[in-house]
């Protein structure tokens, strides 16, 4: 029996939640998984009901379940607390909290959707890129860090880009795995012309490959894989990197797709547990209404299936069943364009339920 531990959070995240659940509930009942749903609170609604985004308890059940699914947090109720209590620091001790080091973003563009994205439809009409993020280390949290007075009177701020060989070699493995799953492509990014620690970051995937013979290792700058993804985004198959060079490139990728309504994430820690969410926010401006976009997060739990519970299958049945759902020209407010559909949160989830039956 896995044990899934689900967070809505705040916004629109109950709402697009409970599709999600829809369609694990489905599989349960079909006797296809073993699995138990608790349900817990966070960010805003934790902080509302205890105090704190993140309770000691509520990390206890997340380090204790086989997966996290989350929807998002945050909202302009929250706004003004302090820094240690607001939302976004629930997601924060979640990730530090288990050990969630690995981050996996992919940017895939349904050729359905192909007129979303503010690139010419040849360019990125069925793009599927795996980005995948060191998420614990490098200059976010190397020490020394600071801003300091200097001798002249002027202020001078510092951070520190820091990898261990460890480091370097564990999330080189994640994207050498995953890449044997796909297309067999890894392309690091780093700036080894001029950062030693991305030379060593460097040294490290070369070193790493050797234990890959099939997997086609290749190694950009990021300025040039920044220009790359706009250039010709489709050349790519897993690309993987430091913690800020794959904040930023994951941003960018994700934009291609237009739909921030339809990309999910996973968060995996070295046990293969792993927390799982959409990429966008709470969309405060729309909670309540019954219209947010559910299948990023219904796409979410394909990953959890994938990467956590070992059911490659079931993921790609989902995958599969929001590809019919496009096609039955089915569309959310936000994906919306002429001569489509229009339907609610609740309808779309629906819809994908049916397809997958
Ligand atoms: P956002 O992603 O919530 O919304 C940006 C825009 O996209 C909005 O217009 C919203 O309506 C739309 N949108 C987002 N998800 C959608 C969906 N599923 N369907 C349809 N439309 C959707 O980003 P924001 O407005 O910058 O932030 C709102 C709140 O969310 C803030 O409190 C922010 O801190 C928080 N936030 C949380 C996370 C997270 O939980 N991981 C991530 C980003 C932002």
């Amino acid at each position: 029996m896995k044990k899934i531990l689900v967070l809505p959070g705040d916004g629109i995240g109950p709402e697009i939640v409970a599709e999600a659940i829809k369609i694990l509930n489905y599989f349960k009942a079909e006797k296809d998984l073993e699995i138990a749903l608790e349900q817990g609170l966070i960010g805003g609604a934790s902080y509302d009901a205890h105090g704190a985004p993140l309770t000691d308890a509520t990390l206890e059940q997340a380090k204790a379940a086989d997966a996290v699914l989350l929807g998002a947090v945050g909202g302009v109720k929250w706004e003004a607390l302090p820094i240690a209590v607001r939302p976004e620091k629930g997601l924060l001790g979640l990730r530090a909290g288990m050990g969630l080091f690995a981050n996996l973003r992919p940017a895939i563009l349904y050729r359905q959707l192909a007129d979303a994205s503010s690139l010419k439809p040849e360019v990125v009409a069925g793009l599927d890129i795996m980005i995948v993020r060191e998420l614990t280390g490098g200059i976010y949290f190397g020490q020394p860090r600071g801003v300091r007075q200097l001798d002249n009177g002027e202020r001078q701020g510092f951070n520190t880009l820091v990898y261990s060989e460890s480091e370097i070699r564990r999330i080189g493995r994640v994207a050498f795995e995953i890449a044997s799953k796909r297309n067999g492509r890894v392309c690091s990014i780093d700036k080894a012309n001029v950062l030693e620690c991305t030379e060593l970051w460097r040294e490290v995937m070369i070193d790493l490959a050797k234990e890959y013979p099939k997997i086609e290792l290749s190694h950009m700058y990021v300025d040039n894989a920044a220009m790359q993804l706009v250039r010709a985004p489709k050349q790519f198959d897993v690309m993987v990197t430091t913690n800020m060079f794959g904040d930023i490139l994951s941003d960018e990728a994700a934009m291609l797709t237009g739909s921030i309504g339809m990309l999910p994430s996973a968060s995996l820690n070295e046990k293969g547990q792993g927390m799982y969410e959409p990429i966008h926010g709470s969309a405060p401006d729309i909670a309540g209404q019954g219209v947010a976009n559910p299948l990023a997060t219904i796409l979410s739990v394909a990953m959890m299936l994938r990467y956590s519970l070992d059911q490659a299958s079931m993921a790609a049945r989902i995958e599969s069943a929001v590809g019919k759902v496009l096609d039955q020209d089915l569309r959310t407010a936000d994906i919306m364009s002429k001569g489509m559909k229009q339907v609610g949160t609740a309808e779309m989830g629906d819809a994908v339920l049916a397809a997958l039956q």
